[in-house]
């Protein structure tokens, strides 16, 4: 998490440099600051908050003449939220300013016996990084030298932007497994977290994208590339891609929030992801055909993997082991033979890309799914997936995780009908039902909204929930309970529907509400009716039920639901996405009813790149 930017210009820079900053908001808003140089000494302002709902330019005419700027919007990960911990931080010498994007995992070991030395002020591991770099430097003959001292000393995973004082022309970069890319457009040179960054400075940019282990120095306009070897930075040549820059579909047009905006483009992103997914179909299908399956996400898109794992057991009939990214390394050891299915939005979710990584290391292939082309998950992939749903700025996943559903849904049919497991008419039945699946939620955004709206402000007020479902439809409750806390603030709690009565039952009283995943009745009638057996313990006990199905409600005995939202019956496997799209605007609903902060919830980012 955390943006961060650092511009060269020959021209000043600060508003444009605050217009990027806010549109790397998402990538955490708890407080932001910048940095430039007045008179040859650092100039810094922070503040507490968002940076689109707090900032004030009146407070940064002092910023005005600047031609280099730092600016950094944080996602605390060390020392609360405040405006001496928010970034840019300088050193103990004032030497240097520094913005930065990660965890310096070793900065109490590098504190130890410097801490009155250095006259910390702030709690962040930051502050140390800087205070490293004001060590390195000062030690030795020039820049690079104090950098790869610094950098040798300096554990963890960053992305740091530089300013020197000795220098007021020179803007420094470092990467260790946060992103960080390089732009040169015309008379500017940008660094930062995201091309989002860039928008700002005109519509074409010659771009490249630091690597682990790399640094860039700006002396102006001359760019100077590092990768660091046997402890130290050695210069090496990079390339440079030419890129249009555009913030496409990042208006909010008629709509109040990104979230309800981001859903209804769920029709569309299902057929992009089809298109999206032909190039690499065959080779991936090759490959899972003779390997081990691996699935691999972090939050919701590890219930997306979930999902993807039902897919793989009963369109293909292959077992994929599907581990939350952060604990898959624990549990795993990966071998040549193995295949990983990386699922990250952002492409830059650090846990994944760790996974990512170290499957890499080992000679597995990899496929990642990813909603940012050139993320660093793409980068890294045999077979990159670029899902073209188009710029999800809700920092909530919504349409993008409906699209990784679909793209999973299209690997595993197209392994079964590899493998034999899944003959020609199916194949053909279940594409065909593919393709219907944009207009049932069509159904669904244009013809339960209403419903779903209702429901959610009759109940918003409901403070502890169970989201159940039993096979697919478990992973299905756990995402759709995430959703709902994180942008509700209400207690959700996911969990298999046969599993409840294994203790967790004893909770339900006529305040603890349950959202229940029934399966179709005509598709799937065991499952079905081990569902509604789950319900029937939840009525024993004065539980309130809202169901989501696909089975008409007359079916049910009067009174038997709450209430209840009656969807499209498309197949067992593509009925989750229906269901996934009701469990979504329920979330939206419930939080416009508690006015809650829709696309920004307190506390998230979106990408979220620390370990
Ligand atoms: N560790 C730094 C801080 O807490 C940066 C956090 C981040 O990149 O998320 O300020």
């Amino acid at each position: 998490m955390c943006g961060i930017i650092g511009v060269i210009s020959k021209k000043p820079v600060l508003h444009p440099i605050v217009k990027s900053l806010m549109r790397l908001e998402y990538r955490g808003y708890d407080s932001f600051g910048f940095a430039g140089f007045l008179q040859d000494d650092f100039l810094v302002k922070k503040a507490v908050g968002a940076i689109t709902q707090v900032f004030n330019i009146d407070d940064y005419k002092a910023f005005e003449e600047c031609n280099i700027m730092i600016a950094h919007t944080r996602w605390a990960t060390h020392g609360g939220v405040s405006e001496v911990n928010a970034h840019p931080h300088i050193s103990f010498d004032s030497s240097n300013c520094i913005a930065h994007n990660g965890v310096v995992t070793n900065f109490q070991d590098l504190l130890r016996g410097a801490k009155e030395v250095w006259n910390i002020v702030s709690q962040t591991d930051t502050e140390i990084a800087a205070n490293i770099l004001a060590e390195g430097i000062s030690k030795k003959r020039d820049i690079i030298h104090g950098l790869s001292w610094a950098f040798s000393k300096l554990e963890g995973e960053f992305a740091i932007v530089a300013m020197l004082k000795s220098n007021s022309n020179i803007l420094i970069g470092l990467r260790r497994k946060s992103p960080l890319i390089v732009a040169k457009m015309g008379e500017d040179i940008i660094l930062a977290s995201d091309e989002l960054a860039f928008v700002e400075f005109g519509k074409q940019a010659e771009i490249t994208y630091l690597d682990d282990n790399e640094a860039v120095i700006c002396k102006g306009h001359e760019l100077k590339f590092y990768r660091f070897e046997d402890d130290s930075f050695i210069e090496i040549k990079k390339d440079f891609v030419s890129k249009k820059i555009s913030a496409e579909g990042s208006d909010l047009g008629e709509y109040s929030h990104y979230m309800i905006k981001e859903i209804t483009e769920e029709p569309q992103v299902i057929k992009n992801i089809a298109a999206s997914i032909e190039e690499n179909m065959h080779g991936i299908t090759e490959d899972l055909h003779q390997s081990q399956i691996n699935i691999a996400g972090s939050g919701s898109a590890f219930y997306v993997s979930q999902i993807g794992q039902y897919f793989f057991g009963q369109l293909s009939a292959r077992y994929a082991f599907t581990h939350p990214s952060d604990e898959m390394l624990n549990l795993k050891q990966f071998k040549r033979n193995d295949h990983l299915i990386a699922v990250s939005q952002s492409g830059e979710t650090f846990d994944t890309l760790e996974v990512v990584r170290t499957a890499k290391l080992a000679g597995a292939y990899i496929t990642s799914i990813n909603n940012v082309r050139d993320s660093t998950s793409q980068r890294l992939a045999n077979f990159p997936i670029f899902q073209n749903s188009g710029k999800e700025v809700c920092v909530l996943s919504t349409k993008s995780i409906l699209s990784q559903v679909c793209c999973l849904f299209l690997l595993a049919l197209e392994l079964g009908y590899r493998n034999g497991e899944v003959k020609t008419d199916a194949y053909d039945v279940l594409t065909s039902e593919y393709k219907r699946l944009p207009d049932a939620l069509e159904f669904v955004l244009r013809g339960q909204n209403e419903l779903i709206k209702r429901i959610a402000y009759q109940n918003c007020n409901i403070e502890h929930w169970f989201f159940i479902g039993r096979g697919i439809y478990y992973p299905v409750a756990m995402e759709s309970a995430l959703k709902f806390k994180e942008v509700s603030y209400l207690h959700a709690e996911g969990m298999p529907a046969g599993f409840f009565k294994h203790g967790t039952i004893s909770l339900i009283d006529d305040n603890f509400y349950t959202v229940a995943f029934i399966p179709s009745r005509f598709n799937e009638r065991r499952l079905y009716e081990a569902t509604l057996d789950n319900l029937y313990e939840i009525k024993a006990r004065g539980g309130n039920i809202i169901g989501i199905g696909h089975t008409p409600i007359t079916c049910f005995e009067n009174g038997f639901f709450l209430d209840y939202v009656e969807v499209p019956d498309l197949n067992k496997y593509l009925n989750s996405c229906l269901q996934l799209c009701v469990g979504q605007l329920l979330a939206y609903h419930c939080a416009v009813a508690l006015d809650r902060n829709i696309d920004r919830p307190r506390a998230l980012a979106k990408s979220v790149t620390v370990r």
